[in-house]
């Protein structure tokens, strides 16, 4: 359908990387990774532990630095392969400025403890955005009742549930205005009953078109939220594809045998 077409077609590439490679003394954790985002995509990453997932992420919001290959925000290159595929990083304003592209949702919350609920969400606009104390304010109490947590802002990390920490820690990377928002899984500190509010607030996002990257383990989650399924194992994507296809239908041998491991 046309409109469909227009769509696509006025679609712009948030994020890009192209033939990443890391390693770790002799470990090549990473072997000639690419992928792409596309504004309004949501990309899940799956694979077993030790795979790379968490290096990938890490390598994407500047954690972690890729030993050679291309990281591209917005077209603008954050770090540019040479003539024999090393990367080279760009300056410390252009990285500045790339990680103002990007919020970053950790496993393990990592809130501040001695600050309230609502100075972890402000802190980081006022500090670092340079943004007026007021208006931050407002809005970080917008995202506190949007995560059904405005009772909570002069709470402290300890005084919250698993499920409430993460969800300031995702209102928190919101505060920051990010074009894409990545998830290192989200859920895998959580109890069954508070996984299910934080995936039900990641769809919510979906619905609204954050552009999202999830590393999960929650398989029907990934299946049902995703545009995009990258299987990676032992540091390659082995497969991805259409997130149906992929989860139903797997190609691949490795992608059978992770996948069986998740049937109900
Ligand atoms: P995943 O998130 O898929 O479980 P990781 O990216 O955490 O995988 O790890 C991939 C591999 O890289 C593992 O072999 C891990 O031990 C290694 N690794 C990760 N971070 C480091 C590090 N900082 N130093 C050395 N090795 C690391
Ligand atoms: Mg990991």
């Amino acid at each position: 359908r046309s409109s469909d077409l227009i769509v696509k077609e006025a679609a712009m590439k948030l994020l890009e990387i192209n033939h990443c490679n890391k390693k770790f003394g002799d470990n090549e954790v990473l072997k000639d990774i690419s992928l792409s985002v596309e504004e309004g995509q949501v990309v899940s990453i799956i694979g077993p532990s030790g795979s790379g997932k968490s290096t990938l992420l890490r390598c994407a919001t500047l954690l972690e630095t890729m030993d050679g290959g291309d990281l591209i925000y917005l077209g603008e290159y954050t770090a540019k392969a040479d003539e024999t595929g090393k990367s080279v990083y760009g300056t410390k304003a252009e990285l500045q400025k790339a990680r103002q592209h990007f919020g970053l949702v950790f496993q393990n919350f990592n809130l501040f403890p001695h600050y309230s609920v609502l100075k972890n969400i402000t802190e980081p606009p006022i500090l670092i955005g340079k943004r007026p104390k007021d208006e931050v304010y407002a809005e970080a109490r917008e995202l506190l009742k949007k995560m059904g947590l405005a009772d909570k802002e002069d709470a402290y990390p300890y005084q919250l549930s698993g499920g409430q920490q993460q969800r300031v820690s995702i209102a928190r990377a919101l505060a920051m205005k990010p074009k894409i928002l990545f998830f290192d899984e989200p859920t895998s500190a959580l109890d069954p009953e508070l996984t299910g509010e934080i995936l039900h607030v990641i769809k919510e996002l979906a619905a609204e078109h954050m552009t999202m990257v999830i590393v999960t383990h929650e398989m029907s989650f990934a299946r049902d939220v995703s545009d995009h399924i990258i299987f990676m194992d032992g540091g390659v994507i082995v497969e991805e594809g259409e997130p149906k296809e992929l989860i139903n239908n797997p190609k691949q041998e490795r992608t059978k045998a992770f996948l069986s491991r998740f049937q109900a």
